[in-house]
C-alpha cells in the first residue's frame, strides 16, 4: 500500500508504514551501530528517510543525542549560515465554517468577535506593518466560502503589494489559507504569492477526522492532497507543518517526512519550509485537554531531527514560543521566525480592547520587531528581510538545487546584509542601529568573493543615501 509516488493521500501517508516505522525506531533506539551508521549518512548532508530519522528521534543514548544536536547545528550553519529571515502574520478574517476543536475560530464559537477587514483596513494594517520594518507577510484567514471567497483573498493580496508607504513595501506574501482547488491555486500563483502554507495539523487519519468533526476541513484526503494540487497549479514553494500536541509526536514526525519524500518523489522538489507550531491557549481553547503535548526538550529534539533529515528545507518558528525557547531552536535548525506578531484581525493598526479579542491564540514572545532584531544580532545572527529568491525566479527545483549544493549562501548572505541595512536606516531604534552597523562591518569581511563584497559595499552606501530594494 505504501507508495511515495502515489497521489493518493493514504498511500503516500500510509498508516501501516508509519506504525512499522515507529516499531522499528523503538526497537533500535539503543542500537549504537545503526545510530552511528545513520549519523554517518546524515553527516554527508544528503538527508535521511523517515525510518532513519525516526530512529534518531527515538534514540535514548545521551551521548548520541548530543551528537545529533551537534550535527543539526553544523548543518544549520552550512546551509543557512547565521541568517534568520523575519516575517509577520497578517490575519485578514476570522470567519470560519470549520469545527477544528483546537482553534477558537471554530464555527460553534458564538462569542468570539468575528472580523473581516475591508481593503481600506488592510491598507492601514499594511502601513502599520511597513512602519515596523516588515517586508514579508504570512496571510492568514479562516475558511468561509461566503465571507472569505478566493476573490477576497486575491484582492487583498493585490492591495498588500500595492501599498507603498514612505520607503516601505511588502515584497513577499506567503499564504496560509485552507485547502482549495487547482483552479484557485492557479489564481494565487498568478497574483504572485510566495509560499503556499498549509499545516496538516495531524497526519493520523482517525485523529484528523475526530479533531475536525465538521466543515470542509473534515475531509482528510482533500486536505492531505492539497500540496499536490498546489504543485499542479504551478506553486512550487510549499510549506508543511503539523500542530504538535494533537497526536503522538513520533507519528507526526514520520508523517511529515513522508509528505516531504512524496513531494520530492513526484514533483522533484521537497517542501520549501516546515513549521513546527505547538497548541496554545486561546479564547475557548485549553491546550491541556489535548493528551499529546510535548515538553521543550522533546520539541528541541524534533527540530534537530528535522534539520538533519531535510537539510535543504527552511524551518519556521512563530511567536507561539517564548524568547528562551526560540533561542534554543535557532541553534538547532530554525531559519525563519516571526517578530512583533499580532494574531488578531486588524491588531497591528488598532489594538483591541480585551472584551473584543479576535486573536487566534496567545502570543508568548511579545517583543517588538526592533527588540527581536537587536536580540538576534546580540546572539550573533544576521536578521534578514530578504525576499529576493522568488522574485529572481529561484523557486522550487531551482532553489533546491542551489540549496543542496550549499550555494544559496552566495545570494542570501549579501541580500541579508543589504536588507538589514534598509531596516536599520528606515525603522530601527538608535541602539539597534549602532549594533547593526557593527555587525554589518563584520559580515562584509566574511564575503569571500571580492567582486561581490565590493558591490555590497557600494550598495550599502546607496542604501544610506536612499536607494532601496537592491538585491542579488
Ligand atoms: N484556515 C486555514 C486552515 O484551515 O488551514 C488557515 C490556518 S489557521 C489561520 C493557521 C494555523 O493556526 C492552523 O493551521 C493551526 O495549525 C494553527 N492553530 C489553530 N489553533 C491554534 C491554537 N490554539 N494554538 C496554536 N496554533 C493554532
Amino acid at each position: 500500500m505504501y507508495n511515495p509516488k502515489s497521489k493518493e493521500a493514504e498511500e503516500f501517508i500510509n498508516d501501516g508504514e508509519i506504525l512499522e516505522t515507529l516499531e522499528y525506531a523503538e526497537k533500535n533506539k539503543s542500537n549504537i551501530q545503526l545510530i552511528d551508521e545513520i549519523l554517518e549518512k546524515a553527516s554527508k548532508r544528503r538527508g535521511l528517510n523517515h525510518r532513519e530519522a525516526s530512529v534518531l528521534l527515538a534514540c535514548d543514548i545521551e551521548e548520541k543525542n548530543q551528537e545529533i544536536y551537534a550535527l543539526a547545528e553544523q548543518i544549520k550553519k552550512d546551509y543557512y549560515g547565521n541568517r534568520i529571515v523575519l516575517f509577520a502574520p497578517l490575519y485578514l478574517s476570522n470567519y470560519c465554517v470549520n469545527g477544528c476543536v483546537y482553534c477558537p475560530y471554530h464555527a460553534k464559537n458564538k462569542h468570539i468577535p468575528r472580523k473581516k477587514m475591508t481593503q481600506e483596513e488592510i491598507e492601514k494594517e499594511v502601513i502599520a506593518l511597513q512602519d515596523m520594518g516588515h517586508k514579508r507577510l504570512a496571510l492568514e484567514a479562516g475558511e468561509d466560502p461566503v465571507n472569505n471567497p478566493i476573490e477576497y483573498i486575491l484582492e487583498s493580496i493585490k492591495t498588500i503589494y500595492n501599498v507603498k508607504h514612505k520607503n516601505g513595501a511588502i515584497r513577499r506574501v506567503n499564504v496560509n489559507i485552507a485547502a482549495t482547488t487547482v483552479e484557485n491555486y492557479k489564481k494565487l500563483h498568478d497574483v504572485g504569492i510566495g509560499t503556499y502554507v498549509l499545516f496538516q495539523e495531524t497526519y493520523n487519519k482517525e485523529a484528523y477526522e475526530r479533531l475536525h468533526p465538521t466543515g470542509p476541513k473534515h475531509n482528510y484526503k482533500y486536505h492531505t492532497e492539497a500540496m499536490d494540487r498546489a504543485m499542479q497549479a504551478g506553486i512550487d514553494d510549499v510549506s508543511l507543518g503539523v500542530l504538535f500536541g494533537l497526536e503522538r509526536y513520533r507519528y507526526e514526525f514520520a508523517g511529515l517526512l513522508m509528505h516531504a519524500e512524496h513531494l520530492e518523489a513526484v514533483y522533484g522538489v521537497g517542501p520549501h519550509a516546515i513549521s513546527v507550531p505547538r497548541i496554545k491557549k486561546a479564547d475557548d481553547i485549553d491546550p491541556t485537554v489535548f493528551d499529546n503535548g510535548i515538553d521543550d526538550d522533546t520539541f528541541a529534539k524534533i527540530v534537530a531531527c528535522i534539520r538533519i533529515a531535510v537539510p535543504y528545507t527552511g524551518m519556521i518558528i512563530s511567536t507561539r514560543e517564548t524568547a528562551e525557547c526560540r533561542k534554543r531552536l535557532l541553534h538547532l535548525g530554525v531559519s525563519q521566525m516571526s517578530g512583533g506578531s499580532k494574531t488578531s484581525v486588524g491588531g497591528y493598526s488598532t489594538p483591541e480592547p480585551e472584551h473584543e479579542d479576535s486573536s487566534q491564540f496567545e502570543v508568548s514572545d511579545t517583543r517588538t520587531l526592533d527588540e527581536v532584531v537587536r536580540w538576534l544580532m546580540e546572539l550573533g545572527y544576521v536578521p534578514s528581510f530578504c525576499t529576493s529568491c522568488y522574485r529572481q525566479g529561484r523557486t522550487g527545483e531551482r532553489f533546491m538545487e542551489i540549496c543542496k549544493q550549499q550555494q544559496i549562501h552566495n545570494f542570501c548572505h549579501p541580500n541579508a546584509i543589504m536588507t538589514l541595512k534598509e531596516y536599520l536606516v528606515d525603522y530601527s531604534s538608535s541602539k539597534t542601529h549602532e549594533i547593526g552597523d557593527l555587525l554589518i562591518q563584520d559580515e562584509l569581511n566574511k564575503i569571500e568573493d571580492e567582486r561581490i563584497r565590493e558591490i555590497v559595499k557600494s550598495n550599502l552606501i546607496k542604501i544610506q543615501n536612499g536607494a532601496r530594494d537592491l538585491n542579488f
